[in-house]
């Protein structure tokens, strides 16, 4: 048994050693203290390369494309963020950062992290990427993007005819792979591998 502090209200618990796929949570606030995820560094890698790969179709082919009036249009992730610069600078950088800087520079803190951990490498570094990983968690907001879209495509439906793209495919492969690493990652025992590793 090892006794675990809660984050978010500082109560001391002792949490028993827990099998594969458990999480133990605070018995005061109710949030998660400890979880043992299915998956180690080296699972955690695997599903990181498989995520980076998909980055670049899910960003580069179009989403959706629309064909009004005669005319079709498609658009990919990035041009749809870059079409508002002129109109809404901050609602496109927030657009940009939040469904494309953020979850990639997630998925290659993982990465890095990960891979440090698998092949039992210590930067001095890694403490601070540790920490990025952190903050970027909560920036990162592929699913608020997948649903806005879902939004917009019901609702332009009834003016136009629309095309799913490839770049949907990707983006929705994209977006389970993200929630598989993000639901197996655990910060804490990045930090406990990192310290006895
Ligand atoms: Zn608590």
């Amino acid at each position: 048994m090892k006794t675990i502090i809660c984050h978010h209200c500082d109560m001391v618990s002792k949490v028993p050693k827990l099998k594969a796929g458990y999480a133990a949570k605070c018995i005061r606030c109710g949030r998660v203290i400890a979880k043992n995820s299915l998956c180690d560094p080296s699972g955690i890698l695997a599903l990181c390369i498989a995520a980076l790969i998909l980055l670049i179709p899910a960003f580069y082919f179009p989403l959706i494309s629309i064909h009004l009036l005669g005319i079709t249009e498609g658009a990919n992730l990035l041009q749809g963020a870059l079409m508002m610069t002129s109109n809404a600078p901050i609602v496109s950088f927030v657009v940009l950062f939040c469904a494309v800087i953020a979850p990639t520079l997630l998925i290659l803190t993982i990465t890095f992290s990960s891979a440090c951990l698998t092949f039992n490498y210590h930067p001095p570094y890694l403490p601070k990427i540790l920490k990025i990983t952190r903050i970027l968690i909560h920036w990162s907001m592929l699913e608020v993007y997948m649903v806005s879209l879902m939004v917009a495509i019901f609702k332009l439906m009834t003016y136009a005819d629309l095309y799913l793209g490839a770049g949907f495919y990707f983006f929705g492969a994209l977006l389970m792979l993200n929630m598989t690493i993000l639901s197996n990652y655990n910060n804490h025992d990045y930090w406990e591998r990192y310290i006895h590793g």
